[in-house]
């Protein structure tokens, strides 16, 4: 499947007909998805719908914007009005949203063609797409592997093309850890940047929204259209949104500027070798490139995953609290008194790993150890982001393996919750201290599995971790190889 770009000049040039471009998705979805299994929902008939609206305003001589007529996943936990949001959980099972996320309404406007709901973690809880409450998703590049979590259905939809780009959400790692598993670029915004109304929230002070693509250029343009300020969310940023594609050139510029700094703690703690040796090269050809390097070390960056496993689930132990049978979702039929039928809700409507953070959360929130826990989290997550300040201070952007792993096999880790949550030790300190980053390919395997490597930048210096990302993508070229279910 072609680019936004492409796509969209064979729009303009009226060589192709969104409709037709939306009808071969579909097509190719209904190819794919037996073996891949990327989306809860696929919209068929909302596609081709928004596809017609996009081809009558061509017809009518209007002007059309990038995104117009360009296949797109969401994932299943933002709110898409009178179209299911389950967000892979039983609790949501039959729950249709009476509103628009900002995020999809935007993406509406832009003309956007929605061709499914991808799969997700049950409330994007999880690293593999197994907690998913309905069925797993595959890994294009091996169907015997997880495709990272908790946006596994969005980065595997996009490795797979049965749509150009996709839409995930990232509290500790999960647009970036996917794309990662499955060869795709995906990037978490700067906290703020990006509104989180209509995302179902898990943990508030961490949850952003971003792009996933298989192309840095498409990730900019997609990320152009989702970002901005809105009323509707108190924590969202008043900036302009500056137009991240347009800024992209084929090197660095100005020439012999660029200062980038690799994260001394993310190397040699037990990441697989060919991981290692990947983003060494690609540090290596950055160099070449005409970028500095410098060996940075953030030596708090290790209490990320340990402060992380406390403040994200007591605020998912707040979030999830309103669903107790009486708003809005499940209800389990039989219950004593109301007491009993929340307790009975909550035990049929939440899976175990779910269960698992809510329990967590309370108990670090409880009177007797809210100091010990919660508190002593905040202060740990603020020399966290004191780390990335003096790192910020010398270098432009800085650079770690996106995740310790390549993708792993389904069901390896399914039942040892520790070690799932290490597949998130590089991502999640860049969480705690609301700074965008990126995912992009960055070699193979062994066995063939796509590695990842991390840009991380600056606050709202998303310009400079895509112009990174770009000009590794140009020169490296990984995204010459594709899965082997489309050769
Ligand atoms: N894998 C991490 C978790 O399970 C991150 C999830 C996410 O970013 N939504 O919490």
């Amino acid at each position: 499947m072609a680019s936004i770009r492409e796509l969209h000049q064979q729009l303009v040039s009226k060589e192709r007909s969104a409709v037709e471009i939306a009808q071969e998705a579909l097509n190719h979805i209904e190819k794919t998805e037996p073996s891949v299994k990327s989306f809860l929902a696929v919209t068929a008939d909302h596609a081709i719908a928004q596809a017609k609206q996009v081809d009558d305003k061509i017809a009518a001589g209007e002007e059309i914007g990038p995104l117009a007529g360009i296949p797109i996943g969401i994932k299943d936990n933002m709110c898409t009005k009178g179209v299911k949001t389950t967000c892979a959980s039983k609790m949501l099972e039959n729950f249709v949203p009476p509103y628009e996320s900002t995020v999809t309404q935007k993406l509406i406007d832009a003309g956007a063609v929605m061709v499914g709901k991808t799969n997700l973690d049950e409330f994007a809880m999880g690293s593999s797409t197994e907690n998913s409450a309905y069925h797993t998703t595959n890994n294009p590049w091996d169907l015997a592997c997880v495709p990272g979590g908790s946006s596994g259905g969005s980065a595997a939809s996009v490795a797979a093309q049965e749509c150009v780009v996709s839409i995930g959400s990232d509290t500790g790692g999960s647009i970036r850890q996917p794309a990662s598993f499955c060869g795709v670029v995906g990037m978490k915004p700067t906290y703020g940047l990006v509104s989180r109304y209509g995302l179902v929230a898990f943990a508030s002070s961490l949850d952003q929204i971003g792009p996933f693509s298989r192309s840095v250029e498409d990730s900019a343009l997609l990320l152009e259209a989702i970002a901005g300020y809105d009323p509707k969310d108190s924590t969202s940023l008043k900036v302009d949104v500056p137009s991240y594609a347009k800024s992209l050139r084929p090197d660095f510029r100005p020439k012999g500027k660029l200062k980038v700094g690799v994260i001394k703690e993310t190397f040699g703690t037990g990441a697989d070798k060919a991981v290692e040796e990947a983003v060494e090269k690609a540090v290596e050809l950055l160099q070449e490139l005409g970028a500095e390097i410098q060996v940075i070390s953030c030596p708090r960056f290790q209490y990320g995953l340990p402060t992380y496993y406390i403040i994200a689930p007591s605020e998912a132990s707040a979030n999830l609290a309103r669903y107790d049978g009486v708003k809005y979702g499940f209800r389990a039929e039989e219950g004593e008194n109301l007491l009993d039928m929340y307790c009975k809700t909550r035990a049929a409507g939440f899976g175990p790993e779910v269960k698992r953070r809510i329990a967590v959360g309370t108990y670090a929130l409880s009177a007797g150890y809210y100091d010990a826990y919660y508190l002593k989290a905040q202060k740990a997550r603020t020399l966290i982001k004191k780390d990335f300040e003096a790192a910020f201070a010398k270098v432009d952007v800085l650079i770690s393996p996106t995740a310790p792993t390549t993708a792993f096999r389904a069901g390896e880790k399914a039942d040892d919750p520790i070690a799932m949550y290490l597949s998130d030790l590089m991502t999640i300190p860049v969480n705690l201290a609301g700074l965008p980053a990126l995912s992009i390919p960055c070699g193979f395997d062994e066995g063939g599995m796509p590695i990842g490597m991390q840009i991380i930048g600056n606050v709202l210096r998303e310009d400079q971790v895509l112009e990174v990302a770009h000009v590794y993508e140009q020169a490296a070229e990984w995204y010459k190889r594709v899965p082997q279910i489309l050769a």
